[in-house]
Order: C-alpha cells, then sequence, then structure tokens
C-alpha cells in the first residue's frame, strides 16, 4: 500500500466526470488500499478516487461509527431531508464552509468482490456520501458553500 498525493481544488482533473469501473481487477484493489492509507494519513472521513488522481467512479465513505465503507460505481437511489452544516475536503486546504447536504442518502454499487450492495447514510454518513459522489462529477464543496444559518454540529 501507499499514500498517494492528494489533488487540490486548481487542478483541472478535479473537475473532470469520472467513468465507471467495468472490471474490479488487481488495479482497483490496489487502488482502494492506497485510498484507505492516504484517508488514513490525513485522518479524513472520505475520499474519492479523482483526489488521487484516478477518474474513475471509487469511494470510500468513513460510516458514523468509524469503519470505513467501499464503494464501486456509487449511484444515489434516493436523498430526502435537509442538514446545514460546516465542512472541508482533503483537496481544498484551509477552508471550512457551510453546505447544504440531504439528512439521507440511499446509494447502491459494488463491494471489491463486485457483489451490489447498497449503503443507507443518516446524518454525517449522509454527508459524506453525498459529498463524494459529487467529486465524480467534478463538484467541489467551495461550490456549494452557502451564508447565514447553519446547525453547530
Ligand atoms: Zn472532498
Amino acid at each position: 500500500m501507499a499514500i498517494r498525493n492528494i489533488r487540490t481544488e486548481d487542478d483541472p482533473l478535479l473537475r473532470k466526470l469520472s467513468r465507471d469501473v467495468t472490471k474490479i481487477n488487481k488495479y482497483i484493489e490496489i487502488l482502494l488500499d492506497d485510498m484507505r492509507e492516504t484517508l488514513d494519513s490525513r485522518n479524513g472521513i472520505g475520499i474519492a478516487a479523482p483526489q488521487v488522481g484516478v477518474l474513475k467512479k471509487v469511494i470510500i465513505a468513513v460510516d458514523n461509527d468509524d469503519n470505513k465503507i467501499e464503494i464501486i460505481n456509487p449511484q444515489i437511489l434516493e436523498k430526502s431531508g435537509s442538514q446545514k452544516l460546516k465542512e472541508g475536503c482533503l483537496s481544498v486546504r484551509n477552508v471550512n464552509g457551510v453546505v447544504e447536504r440531504p439528512e439521507f442518502v440511499k446509494v447502491k454499487g459494488l463491494d471489491r468482490n463486485g457483489n451490489e450492495i447498497i449503503i443507507e447514510g443518516y446524518e454525517r454518513l449522509a454527508r459524506v456520501l453525498d459529498h463524494e459522489i459529487d467529486h465524480l462529477n467534478g463538484i467541489l464543496f467551495t461550490d456549494k458553500i452557502i451564508e447565514g444559518e447553519y446547525e453547530e454540529e
């Protein structure tokens, strides 16, 4: 495993669309292992493959019990509610801002063995899933920062 460099906000790669993973091979397994290690090295709660320079639909989200969930080709099936909280991003140093996210997000995808998984995320996990899936669409949280009232975490 290896810690990979994290792309930062002015990198045009972060604005591109990621592609579906068509085959889960050794390359994808190594990517996931490296993303885990990179996430740990930065004490993050989520990471998406474009952040390490790979335009593939692969994310890792840390759930509300601090377990890492690996999701390949994540697809949002449902979103509901809303929460407005401060967040940051490994790719955007020294910036935090209030972003409105759904309170609940249901995501379908594959695990590293190619099995279909359904993840239901509430509260923090809903936010992380929404944030990481935005990365696959070239969206950064700084695009969504809102002013005004918010809930303290
Ligand atoms: Zn991010």
